[in-house]
């Protein structure tokens, strides 16, 4: 059988989209005789992810059966088929904490499509997501690297404040700086390979303490950064010193203590990605400057007079001569 693939440059830098333009990819004389369903482990438990990025909680029980004797958390890009079900099960782990299945069921009552179309379906499949994961990801936290960073802010302040997941609208309320105590410190005692496996945990630590919807960056070296999603004041207060606290009481291996300073500012929409950077630096050079392993909020330290604003002018307008 001859089948028409287009590959299209798609540039999706989200596994849970992927599938869209997975379905997109196929063929269109045999789109319709394939589907594709996503499947994704959260809360303990296997979900449906609907097309509107909604979880769905009931998943067909043969089909958790297969879920949950076949795919462990230590899987990361297995797949295979499951004569039961007529379908391909192929599994993809982007981050230690998130995990997904995808199903690829053929209702081809002529058998024309062959399985080693398939079988290339879901390579192109996983093939694409590695390219994402490495494009996108940082290596060593799996958190999403500076380039995701640098393409994902600006489209955030882009869109009025309001990023959109499939139909789920989000308004990123805060941008947190944050940055490892005497890191150095931990390199030259313990070595670069110790400070790597600190960075990784972390990392995890990071992606364990904070929402699903909240983006995680690992910003460069040994400083992170984040956006959360609808927060108010309080609450920011409140996660970001129970995260400080928790790595600072962490069981790191080899008894090391880690602190972090976290320094963070209102996401305003008005503001150049520069604007925010500075403001959540300055707030995180106060933590650096007094006591480290703090919790300070921009906006707070310019009340209590404690920084002067941010020091890099909104815009740079020069007259013309
Ligand atoms: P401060 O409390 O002021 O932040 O002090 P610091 O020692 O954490 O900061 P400094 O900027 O002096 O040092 C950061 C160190 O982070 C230096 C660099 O070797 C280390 N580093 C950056 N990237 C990595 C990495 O990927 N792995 C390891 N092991 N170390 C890294
Ligand atoms: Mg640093
Ligand atoms: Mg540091």
């Amino acid at each position: 059988m001859q089948v028409l693939f287009i590959l299209r440059a798609a540039k999706i830098n989200d596994p849970e989209l992927l599938y869209e333009a997975f379905q997109q990819q196929t063929a269109p004389g045999h789109a319709d005789k394939i589907q594709i369903e996503v499947f994704k482990h959260s809360d303990k438990r296997w979900n449906r992810l609907a097309p509107n990025g909604a979880l769905d909680q009931n998943v067909d029980e043969q089909i958790l059966t297969v879920l949950d004797q076949l795919f462990s958390a230590q899987d990361q890009t297995t797949w295979y088929y499951e004569s039961t079900l007529q379908g391909w099960f192929c599994s993809y782990k982007p981050l230690s904490t998130k995990h997904f299945v995808l199903l690829v069921k053929c209702s081809d009552p002529d058998k024309l499509i062959e399985e080693d179309y398939l079988q290339f379906l879901l390579h192109f499949y996983c093939h694409q997501l590695q390219m994402l994961q490495g494009t996108y990801r940082d290596a060593l936290t799996g958190l999403y690297n500076r380039r995701a960073f640098n393409e994902k802010i600006p489209q955030l302040l882009d869109r009025g404040g309001h990023f959109q997941r499939r139909a789920i609208n989000f308004a990123p309320t805060v941008y947190v700086m944050l940055d490892i105590d005497h890191f150095k410190l931990i390199n030259d005692s313990k070595g670069h390979l110790f400070g790597d496996e600190v960075l990784r945990i972390l990392a995890q630590l990071t992606s364990d303490s904070f929402r699903e919807n909240d983006l995680l960056f690992r910003y460069g070296g040994e400083e992170f950064a984040k956006v959360l999603m609808d927060i108010t004041p309080e609450q920011t207060q409140q996660t970001l010193e129970r995260f400080r606290e928790k790595i600072a009481s962490y069981g790191f291996p080899d008894g090391e203590q880690v602190t972090v300073s976290i320094g963070y500012t209102r996401f305003d929409k008005t503001h150049s990605m520069d604007e925010l950077i500075d403001q959540a630096d300055s707030a995180l050079y106060y933590c650096k400057a007094t006591t480290r392993n703090a919790v300070h909020s921009y906006q707070d330290l310019v009340q209590k007079g404690l920084i002067s604003m941010a020091r890099r002018p909104k815009s740079l307008h020069i007259e013309p001569s």
